[in-house]
Order: C-alpha cells, then sequence, then structure tokens
C-alpha cells in the first residue's frame, strides 16, 4: 500500500486507543499471569505490559551503597558508549517487537551520568525511536551543566528532547557523594534532594524542557523510622513518585551490612502512609504481585492527599473496570488531536465510562476538598510506590525450576515463583528470546554477564 492509502491507514491505527501491537502483547501477558493475580484490578495485561529495564549496558557506578545490587565484577567494567547505544538499541528493538509500542522502560545499569552527555542522549534517543518511554536511573550526583548538554542538540542549541524523566536514588546508605562523602541521616541528604529537584527546574524555564522526576530509596533497619520525615520534608521538591524498597540481600555480598528482614512490608507501607499524611490504598489498583508491588495513586491540594481511587468504594473499583474496557492500554501521550480521536474513539466502543467516571470526578474533588481548594491550591499528583525485590538464595532456585517447568513444593520457592510469574519489571535477552524478572537478572544472570563484560570492556583499554 502506497500514498494516501497507506497515510489513511496509519492515522486510523493511529487513532485507535491502543496499537494492535499492544493489543497482543497484552493479550499474551494476561494468558501467562498466574490465576492469583487476575483479579479485575490487575492492570499487568490490561493496561500494561509492565515496566522495562536496561541490563549490562553501563554496569559501572562511582558511589558505594550498602547494599548494591550489582554483581562485585560491575566496577571492573568501562562505561562505554557506543557499547551502551548498540545493547540498548538491540534490547529495546526486542522489546517493542515482545510489548509493542508505549511502555515505560528504565534506562539503568551502574549510573548513568558515567556516559557523556551525547551518549547518555544517545541512549535515551534509541529508546524513543523504539516506542519506549525512557526514565534515566541515576544517583543524582551530577551538575546542570551535564544536564543541559544531555538536553540540548550541540550542534543547533535547541531542546533534543521535550521531556525528560529521571529517578533519582538518595539515601544515607550510599557513600562516596560530592560534597558529603558520609552521611548519619536522611535529613542530611534533603539539600541534594533539593539541589536535583531545582536543576530540572531550572531547565525546564530556561529551555522548555518538562520533566518527570520520582525519588528512590533503599529502607533498611537503619533508616525504616525516618521514612516518614523524609516524605513530610520532600514532598514538595517537586518529585512525582516517590519509590521505596525494601532491601534485598541481593547482588554484592561484600555490601550486605544488616538484617534486612528485621521488619516485614507491612511495618515499610505504615511509615509510608505516615508520612504521606493520608491513608493510601494500594488495594485498588494492582499491578504484578501484590507481595512485590504496592502502588497508591493520588494528589496533594494543600497538605490533604486525595486518594485517586478508594479501595473501599465499589463505585470507584466499576470506574476502573469502565477505565480499562474502554481505554485498555491507551497511551495519553500523544498529541492532542491525536489523544482526542483515541479518547472519542474509547468512549464509542464503552460509553458506560462516562456513566461511571462523571459521578467519579464529582467523588474526586470532594475528596481533594472541593473546587475552590483546587483553585486555591492546583493540585500535585503524587503516587507513592513500595517495590520489594527478593533474596538471592530464593530467586536462584525459584528461577531454575521455573525454566524446567517444575513448581516447588517448598512454599518459600513457591512464593518465588509465584511472583516471578507475575513480574512487572522485565529485561530483554534477545539472543534468547526470553524476557528475564529483574530479580533474576540480579540474582542469576548479572554474575556472568558482568564477567563476560570485564572481558569486553576492560578497565584500562589499552588491555583489551
Ligand atoms: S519478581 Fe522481582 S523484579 Fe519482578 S516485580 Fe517482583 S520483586 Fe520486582
Amino acid at each position: 500500500m502506497h500514498g494516501p492509502l497507506q497515510r489513511l491507514r496509519d492515522l486510523e491505527v493511529a487513532t485507535r486507543p491502543e496499537h494492535p501491537d499492544l493489543v497482543r502483547a497484552l493479550a499474551r501477558r494476561w494468558e501467562e499471569l498466574p490465576a492469583h493475580v487476575k483479579t479485575p484490578n490487575q492492570m499487568l495485561g490490561r493496561r500494561t505490559a509492565g515496566c522495562e529495564g536496561t541490563h549490562g549496558v553501563f554496569p559501572r557506578c562511582n558511589l558505594a551503597c550498602t547494599p548494591c545490587y550489582h554483581a562485585k565484577e560491575a566496577n571492573r567494567v568501562r562505561t562505554d558508549g557506543d557499547h551502551t547505544e548498540t545493547e540498548v538499541d538491540r534490547q529495546m528493538a526486542f522489546l517493542r517487537r515482545q510489548r509493542g509500542p508505549g511502555q515505560n522502560a528504565q534506562l539503568i545499569g551502574g549510573e548513568v551520568t558515567l556516559l557523556s552527555p551525547d551518549d547518555h542522549a544517545r541512549a535515551l534517543q534509541a529508546m524513543i525511536r523504539h516506542g519506549r518511554k525512557p526514565m534515566s536511573m541515576t544517583h543524582g550526583d551530577f551538575d546542570y551543566d551535564y544536564l543541559e548538554a544531555l538536553a540540548l542538540d550541540p550542534a543547533t542549541g535547541e531542546p533534543r528532547f521535550e521531556h525528560l524523566s529521571f529517578a533519582g536514588h538518595f539515601d544515607s546508605m550510599m557513600f562516596g557523594r560530592r560534597g558529603i562523602k558520609r552521611v548519619k541521616t536522611e535529613a542530611e541528604l534533603n539539600p541534594h534532594r533539593r539541589r536535583f529537584c531545582e536543576m530540572f527546574q531550572r531547565l525546564e524555564r530556561e529551555h522548555g524542557v518538562k520533566h518527570y522526576l520520582a525519588h528512590n530509596i533503599t529502607v533498611t533497619p537503619r533508616n525504616i523510622d525516618e521514612v516518614p520525615q523524609l516524605i513530610r520534608d520532600c514532598r514538595d521538591m517537586g518529585f512525582r513518585m516517590f519509590s521505596f524498597q525494601p532491601a534485598a540481600f541481593v547482588g554484592n555480598t561484600n555490601r550486605w551490612k544488616d538484617a534486612y528482614r528485621e521488619f516485614s512490608s507491612d511495618e515499610v507501607w505504615e511509615r509510608i502512609q505516615e508520612g504521606a499524611g493520608a491513608r493510601l490504598h494500594p488495594d485498588a489498583v494492582l499491578i504484578g504481585d501484590q507481595r512485590c508491588n504496592r502502588t497508591a495513586y493520588g494528589m496533594y491540594v494543600g497538605d490533604r492527599y486525595a486518594t485517586l481511587l478508594d479501595e473501599d468504594d465499589p463505585r470507584d473499583a466499576r470506574v476502573l473496570e469502565d477505565f480499562v474496557r474502554a481505554f485498555g492500554g491507551m497511551d495519553f501521550v500523544a498529541p492532542p488531536a491525536i489523544v482526542a480521536a483515541r479518547f472519542a474513539r474509547a468512549i464509542a466502543r464503552h460509553p458506560q465510562m462516562l456513566a461511571s467516571g462523571l459521578p467519579w470526578i464529582r467523588r474526586l474533588v470532594a475528596r481533594a476538598g472541593g473546587v475552590r481548594a483546587m483553585r486555591a491550591d492546583p493540585p500535585r499528583a503524587i503516587t507513592y510506590v513500595m517495590h520489594s525485590f527478593m533474596d538471592a538464595k530464593d530467586v536462584r532456585p525459584a528461577w531454575e525450576g521455573l525454566q524446567r517447568g517444575e513448581l516447588s513444593d517448598d512454599p518459600q520457592i513457591r512464593a518465588t515463583q509465584e511472583r516471578l510469574q507475575a513480574c512487572s519489571y522485565a529485561m530483554a535477552h534477545p539472543e534468547s528470546g526470553t524476557l528475564v524478572p529483574a530479580c533474576a537478572q540480579h540474582s542469576v544472570l548479572d554474575p556472568q554477564e558482568n564477567l563476560r563484560l570485564t572481558e569486553l570492556l576492560p578497565m584500562d583499554p589499552a588491555a583489551a
């Protein structure tokens, strides 16, 4: 098909609520999911195929953390822009084929800002080219000059990205940050968290490049009691997501310092809720297995946090179901005319969305304190997430069993297998045609992969 007919066909596909490749990928993901997570509020396989992350692209990091999820060989691998771009391109092309367009993907490994700004930009562009929505994962210890050089095309001085997403990992178990090598409390890092947000705000002011910022933190017995104050201190800095990762025994064993299993996930979640200043509703929406992920969506109007969906209100459960029926995996990030056309087609296929959606908007406004409050203090959307990685000692036998098609009789290993099957965070292995949960990547595959990379990219290029 050529010319106007092809353009018409392209337009018809672009204005569908969901791209046909995504429809197929979601159906496949739903089919693969274990029965225990196939609930009406499950988003995997219905709204998203899951998050994605890169691996083996730049394993080295220049900070030290306890724990560190990277294999101990990681710091013997040279950061190399060409290798990064080639690998990212290969992995993202595979993800596009397997999972369709419009999925969130993390540019993750060691420290992303050890790449030059241009190499970092090339990696992001490769991800975008393959229909991913990239997020760069960093320790946040870089300067505005770096961010500006990343955002702007060196030839024209114009922005090469309209939007940048970054997750900054800040916690008191990290060592070697410039200006504050070692910290005792989370509060000591607050100026660094603020500075991170301010760099992106300046970039937007000076060049119009918008941003989405997430804050990541590892939670251990040392800092769990500081979580509530951390949230209170940082929730107005500019982060749109706070993600808490209870520490797991994964990666470099030399960096395992505490009894990480001293507290439960529930205890971490209680501290998050205390800091959020409101009851959170993680049962309203599930992404994979709740033992892995809890997610609470909402917005602040002043100090009041209004949950997007009330997990106790069946009308909110209904609106979620209608939303998924109407919109499915629809990508709302597109030119306004395309979004409007997709929206109209989505409502046409499930008009019930309007009947449940409009009253829901009224309930949400009431929860936020009413229209007047929202006018006086525009809502700030903030998402709270807890992602609980698993211990390598459980993941290895669980993963190896799954590879053989065997489900374990051991309750702990069986639970690990159930979570791996419902994983919402995968890494691409085009060479074997497989997608691997990040837990299995870090626990089982990373050590070998990094050993190979030490040969391919030795720290001293002369030794190559
Ligand atoms: S299996 Fe591991 S990587 Fe996947 S969602 Fe669960 S904790 Fe995360």
